[in-house]
C-alpha cells in the first residue's frame, strides 16, 4: 500500500527522498506544497520534475478527506464530518475566538476510555489516526475556508495519549517552520488520565498545554464516570500530574464537566480545593453536555457560578469554558464517528 506522504515529519521525509536515490531538498520542496500550499496532487508541485512527479505518485498517497457534511452552529463555530477514505468518517470542529481560529481535532476513529457522558465512546472503536490524518483535518479546514488556523486543541474523537507516537509525530509537523508553522505553546492535550504516558510527555521537552480530565476529586465518583479511573485512580494520576508540572514547569488545565447532582455541590468543590491546593493549575469547568442515552444532566447556572466562585475563593484559578456549537452537536463530548454505508 501507498504511504500518506502527509505523515512523514521533515526529517522522516529526507531520509524516504534518499532512500529513493533523491537529494534531501525535495524534502523541503514537497513539505511545503503539502503544508504550505496546501496543494491536492503531486502535478501541482510545480518546481519538482515530471519524472520525480511520476515516482512519487507511485511510491506515496496524498489522502485528502472529502468533507461529507459540514454544520454551522448560531455562533459561527462548524462542525465537518469527514470521510477518512477507508469506510470511516470523523469529526473536527473550527471555533473562532479573538485571537484567531481554533480546530478542535480527533485523534483516533472512536475512543476506548469509555466514559459515561461522552458520546465519542458509545460506539466501537475502530483505530488510531496516522499522524497525516491528524495533520490532513487541520488542512483540509483551512481550505475549505481559506482561513489560517493559529491553535489545536486535541479534544475531538479519541484518546490523544492512547495514540501517543502519531499524537507526537502530528504535533512535530504541524509545528515546523517549513509546515504549518504552528507553536506549540498553540496546541493543547486532553487526556482521560493515561498515568504513563504523562510522564512521557513530560519528558519530550514541548511546550503544548495539558489539560487533564478530572471531573472529581472522589474515587469511587470518578470511576462511575471514567472507568479509566479503575486503572489510574486519583492519587496516581496526582502524582503523574505533580511530576509533569516539575519537569515542564508548566501549569496543567484541569477539566471539570458539571453535572446536577452528581458532582456539583459545594462539598465536591471542597475537596477539589483540598486536591489541587498549592499546584501549579487552573480548572476549566465544563458546563456537561447532554448526550443521547447519557444519565448526565447539565447544572444549573446559579451552581456553575457558585462552584467557580468558591474556587476561585479559595486559591484555585477556575474559568467556565464558553459553550459553542451545541446546537450542532459540536461542543465537549458530542463528537462521534460514523461508519459510511457502502454503495
Ligand atoms: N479523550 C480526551 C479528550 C476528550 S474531549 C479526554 O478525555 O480528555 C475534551 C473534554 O470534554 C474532556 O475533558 C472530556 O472529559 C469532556 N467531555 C466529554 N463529554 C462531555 C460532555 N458530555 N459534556 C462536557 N464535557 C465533556
Amino acid at each position: 500500500m501507498k504511504r500518506n506522504i502527509k505523515s512523514f515529519t521533515l526529517d522522516e521525509l529526507k531520509d524516504e527522498m534518499i532512500s529513493i536515490g533523491e537529494k534531501p531538498f525535495r524534502a523541503e520542496q514537497i513539505f511545503k506544497w503539502i503544508h504550505q500550499e496546501n496543494v491536492l496532487s503531486f502535478d501541482e508541485m510545480t518546481n519538482i520534475s515530471k519524472e520525480l512527479r511520476e515516482k512519487l505518485k507511485e511510491k506515496y498517497s496524498i489522502n485528502n478527506f472529502k468533507i461529507i457534511k459540514k454544520l454551522t452552529s448560531v455562533d459561527g463555530t462548524k462542525k465537518y464530518l469527514f470521510d477518512v477514505l477507508d469506510g470511516n468518517a470523523i469529526e473536527s470542529v473550527l471555533m473562532e475566538y479573538k485571537h484567531g481560529f481554533s480546530i478542535c481535532v480527533s485523534s483516533q476513529i472512536g475512543c476506548k476510555m469509555g466514559c459515561k457522558f461522552c458520546a465519542s465512546t458509545g460506539i466501537p472503536f475502530v483505530r488510531s489516526l496516522e499522524a497525516g490524518e491528524i495533520v490532513e483535518q487541520i488542512l483540509a479546514v483551512q481550505r475549505e475556508e481559506d482561513v489560517k488556523i493559529s491553535n489545536i486543541v486535541f479534544m475531538g474523537i479519541g484518546e490523544p495519549l492512547d495514540n501517543y507516537d502519531n499524537v507526537i509525530k502530528a504535533i512535530s509537523i504541524i509545528n515546523n517552520p517549513k509546515g504549518l508553522n504552528i507553536g506549540t505553546r498553540h496546541i493543547s492535550i486532553s487526556t482521560s488520565g493515561l498515568v504513563p504516558n504523562i510522564y512521557k510527555l513530560a519528558k519530550e521537552n514541548i511546550q503544548c498545554t495539558l489539560s487533564v480530565s478530572l471531573h472529581s476529586s472522589n474515587n469511587e465518583k470518578r470511576s462511575e464516570m471514567m472507568p479509566v479511573n479503575d486503572a489510574y485512580p486519583i492519587e496516581k494520576l496526582m502524582e503523574a500530574c505533580r511530576e509533569y508540572i516539575k519537569i515542564t514547569n508548566k501549569r496543567i488545565s484541569f477539566e471539570y464537566a458539571l453535572a446536577k447532582d452528581n458532582n456539583d455541590n459545594l462539598d465536591d468543590a471542597k475537596d477539589l480545593v483540598k486536591l489541587l491546593k498549592g499546584m501549579l493549575c487552573h480548572v476549566n469547568l465544563i458546563p456537561i453536555n447532554k448526550i443521547d442515552n447519557g444519565k448526565y444532566v447539565k447544572s444549573t447556572n446559579d451552581n456553575i457560578i457558585k462552584f467557580r466562585d468558591y474556587l476561585n475563593d479559595n486559591g484555585i484559578v477556575a474559568t467556565i469554558r464558553r459553550e459553542l456549537g451545541a446546537d450542532i452537536s459540536a461542543a465537549c463530548g458530542q463528537l462521534r464517528r460514523t461508519e459510511l454505508k457502502k454503495e
